[in-house]
């Protein structure tokens, strides 16, 4: 093997842009498309809308004006004739064109001014003898100032000069009947002409399949191996004391549904491991996760650790407050709350109660961690609708130490620390970052190990199986598939925005009638967006006071400040304000069981997963609920299709569905916002199939085949050595 020639720094600069970091890399930057150079085509049979290549003598070269400056040449083949028109030119192209030479053209074939043109095609010389390609070219994803050429001469270098040995163990390849790694790369890289075309652009070709399974076996590994890497961690072990736990079911006004049992039975096993527990707790709307979670929470207390609950909003945060208080009150545990907008002295004040251990749970927005809460002895961390946190976020939670540079957000950094914080030791030294380092080496004698709190996630937002398999693939999942009993199913309308007075009757109705309604305000999707949101609802606000003088109108968004958000929902809740004007604030969690309506305007910019959300906020109490969705005419087809998605399903998980199939998984996840790269590959819409396979063997290889695991991870994580500038 040769070495490979040093590449120019400039190319590195745009080779990185690509994301080719390694040589390895080069391998799997896969052509986007092919091009058929492998065949010459008689002009006289060439037609429009056909990509073709031909080949001829220039007959006529000329720079014309028409409208703009342009080189105009008439290629002749003997059997027909064609134009080759290039708005921008250099003069080297001008010589290559000029009258009397031969060249080969391949291009996009159209009817143009002249007759049969192609518009700027690759033109190169050559005469009756040049050898036609042997395979076809393949085309590649590229960023200004990097060649076609010099990808291809990159990538056959390292095609030649990299093993490409399969790390897939041969029984693993057998079993399920893939296409070897080297054949399948080469191939990609340069097909024979006789393939399928079809195949290769659908990439449903065995040697496509075989670069997706890789591709997706490579995230599951990953996220396999973080999994059992928690295995090797260590936590406090918090065993089922049923003190607290089985007081709070007894004070309870309802009977446990069997799907939280069951949640609450797996959680507590999983606590009374010595190892972190990372779970996530799936449930619909309104499916009664915030119990589970108290008794989570209990089960740590019980042990005499401490507890935090984290919420991505203050209305949020403070309705789990209020719940837990009147709920624990009893078991004579009072919570500290805690969020950004306490006043100083009260901030400095509970958090000073937390550091002492003279709270045993901490309830607040992702402030609680970022405003360097200190805990005594924390044993459990709970987030809830982990969603709203993004991947990045999650993902950051499993990395390993402190010291949050290049962390997502502020409160990945809180949460790293509440981690490295969260030691039992006994004494509580001056210099606790010197103590829990002692801590963790006391724990296992090992740097690498730190007790760790465990975790718990809640989430309702459904999410669709394959994605969630392969987004939660590091994660357990506890599923509420079962709502409490005495629901009422609410009943969905859409109605044009023209029709807004008959809405104001209804809700008139309902109010005088002892119910309760929401109004929601639209999202607005611009940088200027809370400004407009909030004006807008506080448009809406006047306007609906104005409307119904006779009934109490309340506004509820986010940049109110706290007490007076705190005195709006309060009042809501009591029944004194029947009517809630709102931003998308009360999307999560809100919980009024006497609101029987909602209006939601501009409902056809909203999201699916959002408005199936917001709309959970109804159909908790015994009263019939109805759900307006108001819209603006006229509707895309897209918005049309998913507001028919919205009114013809209720369940979550079947809304989610759906928009996947409408959106892909990218947008439902909010990666886009997230930065974290989706899959290049395989396509969880479309290859849910292999990515069943890729997890079945990324744990039999995990298992049965870890060095091959290794490398493969190797080939397809960017933790190799060899650089490319190296
Ligand atoms: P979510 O899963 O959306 O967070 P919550 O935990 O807020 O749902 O529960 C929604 C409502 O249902 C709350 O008023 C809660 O007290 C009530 N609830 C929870 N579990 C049950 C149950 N098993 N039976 C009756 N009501 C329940
Ligand atoms: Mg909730």
């Amino acid at each position: 093997m040769t070495a490979p020639a040093k590449i120019p720094p400039a190319t590195l600069a745009r080779l990185a842009r690509l994301g080719i970091l390694h040589r390895a890399d080069l391998l799997l930057h896969l052509p986007l498309r092919y091009e058929d150079e492998t065949r010459l085509m008689p002009i006289a049979a060439v037609q429009p809308g056909m990509s073709a290549q031909v080949q001829g003598v220039i007959a006529h070269s000329e720079v014309a004006f028409r409208p703009r400056r342009t080189l105009v040449c008439r290629l002749q083949d003997g059997g027909g004739e064609l134009y080759l028109r290039f708005l921008n030119f250099y003069p080297s192209q001008q010589k290559q064109l000029a009258v009397g030479r031969q060249i080969r053209a391949i291009g996009e074939v159209r009817a143009g001014y002249y007759g049969l043109e192609m518009v700027h095609p690759k033109c190169r010389a050559a005469d009756d003898d040049t050898p036609l390609p042997q395979s076809l070219t393949p085309v590649y994803p590229t960023t200004a100032g990097l060649s076609q050429a010099t990808l291809r001469k990159l990538i056959a270098g390292a095609l030649e000069s990299l093993p490409l040995a399969d790390t897939l163990p041969e029984p693993l390849l057998q079993k399920m009947k893939l296409a070897g790694f080297a054949e399948s790369v080469k191939l990609l890289h340069n097909p024979p002409p006789d393939i399928s075309a079809h195949s290769l652009e659908g990439r449903t070709h065995a040697a496509w399949r075989r670069i997706k399974f890789d591709e997706l076996l490579a995230e599951q590994l990953s996220m396999r191996a973080q999994h059992r890497q928690r295995g090797k961690r260590a936590a406090p072990r918090l065993a089922p004391q049923h003190r607290l736990t089985a007081q709070l079911i007894k004070n309870l006004p309802f009977a446990l549904t069997g799907a939280q049992q069951k949640a609450h039975a797996e959680i507590s096993r999983d606590l009374d491991r010595p190892h972190p527990m990372q779970r996530l707790l799936q449930g619909d709307v309104g499916s009664g996760k915030t119990v589970v979670a108290a008794l989570a929470a209990l089960q740590a207390m019980e042990n005499g650790f401490q507890a935090a609950l984290m919420s991505p909003t203050e209305i949020l945060a403070e309705q789990h407050y209020l719940k837990l208080r009147d709920w624990l009150a009893p078991l004579g545990i009072t919570p500290v709350w805690l969020t950004g907008s306490l006043k100083k002295k009260d901030k400095r004040e509970a958090c000073e109660r937390i550091a002492r251990g003279e709270t045993q749970l901490a309830i607040g927005t992702h402030a609680l961690f970022q405003e360097q809460v200190e805990f005594r002895k924390l044993g459990l961390v709970i987030v809830d609708e982990q969603h709203k946190f993004g991947v990045q976020q999650r993902l950051a939670l499993h990395k390993k130490g402190t010291g949050g540079k290049g962390m997502a957000s502020e409160s990945l950094r809180a949460h790293q620390d509440a981690r490295s914080r969260a030691v039992s030791d006994e004494t509580y030294p001056e210099d606790r970052r010197e103590a829990s380092k002692h801590a963790t080496k006391q724990i296992d004698g090992a740097a690498d190990y730190e007790a760790v709190p465990h975790q718990l996630m809640m989430s309702a937002t459904p999410i669709p199986r394959t994605l969630a398999m392969s987004y939660y693939a590091d994660l357990d999942v506890s599923v509420i598939d079962e709502l409490p009993p005495g629901r009422t199913p609410v009943i969905t309308k859409l109605v044009a925005d023209t029709r807004r007075e008959e809405v104001f009757e209804r809700v008139r109705a309902a109010c005088l009638e002892g119910r309760q309604a929401y109004w929601v305000c639209p999202l607005i999707e611009e940088s200027d967006a809370l400004e407009r949101e909030l004006q807008n609802a506080i448009e809406t606000h006047q306007a609906l006071c104005a409307a119904f003088p006779e009934i109490n109108v309340g506004l509820a968004h986010g940049r109110l400040d706290h007490a007076e958000k705190t005195r709006v929902m309060a009042a809501f809740k009591a029944g004194e304000v029947q009517l809630l004007v709102a931003t998308t604030v009360i999307e999560v969690g809100v919980d009024v069981p006497n609101a029987s309506l909602m209006v939601i305007e501009h409902a056809e910019r909203m999201g699916l997963a959002q408005l199936h959300q917001l709309r959970g906020r109804i159909g908790r109490g015994v009263a019939r609920s109805l759900c307006v969705l108001l819209y603006q005419q006229p509707l895309s087809e897209l918005a049309r299709a998913r507001l028919k998605i919205i009114y013809e399903n209720s369940d979550g998980f079947e809304i989610a569905r759906h928009d996947l199939l409408l959106r892909g998984p990218g947008e439902l996840l909010g990666a886009r916002q997230s930065g974290v790269p989706m899959l290049r590959f395989a396509d969880l819409s479309e290859d849910a199939a292999l990515l069943d396979s890729a997890r079945a063997t990324a744990d039999e290889m995990l298992r049965d085949f870890p060095e091959a695991a290794r490398s493969h991870l190797q080939r397809w994580m960017a933790n190799r050595h060899d650089y490319l500038h190296a």
